[in-house]
């Protein structure tokens, strides 16, 4: 799919877009959110959060690697891995994500590059910061069957 390109001028445009996007996901969905430190990866994952209705506070893992915060209700918890600081050598197992994986919404800060070996269906989230401004522009994409035209909902 083409990606679904998304303008953020502000933090709370960015939980906005998370709310909106968690319409769309069920347990199961892995997701992988790249960009810089400060990008505002965390900030999406607030959003997606609170979409969820999961409990939180979603916070940057900083001294954990994963976080999971249950639903309060019948939905996904939200599985939030930070492997930002880990770069690109990390594999799958390295990752303490436990079982219920499936039960789960899975997001994972990243930086930078593809994680192809993550999940064959994954969303993948890319955000770059403006020059000299809060605008941050979202870049989506779907990969594999699950996504097949499941972000059409977000396009303007
Ligand atoms: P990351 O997880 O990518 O390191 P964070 O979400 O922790 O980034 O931090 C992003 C910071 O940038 C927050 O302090 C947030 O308030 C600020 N910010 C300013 N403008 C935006 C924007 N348009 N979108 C997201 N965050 C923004
Ligand atoms: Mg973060």
């Amino acid at each position: 799919d083409l990606p679904v390109v998304v303008d953020v001028p502000t933090a709370d445009d960015m939980q906005r877009l998370g709310r909106r996007l968690a319409r769309l996901l069920r347990k199961g969905d892995v997701i992988v959110a790249s960009g810089d430190l400060g990008a505002g990866k965390t900030t999406l994952t607030q959003g997606i959060g609170a979409g969820l209705d999961v409990e939180g506070p979603v916070i940057s893992p900083t001294f954990v690697l994963s976080r999971v915060h249950p639903a309060r209700g019948d939905g996904p918890a939200l599985v939030h891995v930070d492997a930002y600081r880990l770069g690109g050598s990390l594999e799958l197992a390295d990752i303490d994500l436990d079982a219920s994986l499936a039960d789960s919404v899975t997001l994972i800060e990243w930086g930078h590059g593809l994680a192809e070996w993550l999940a064959d269906d994954r969303l993948e989230i890319d955000i770059v910061r403006g020059v000299d401004s809060d605008q941050r522009t979202v870049y989506l994409t779907g990969f594999g069957p699950r996504w097949a035209g499941a972000l059409d909902a977000l396009r303007e």
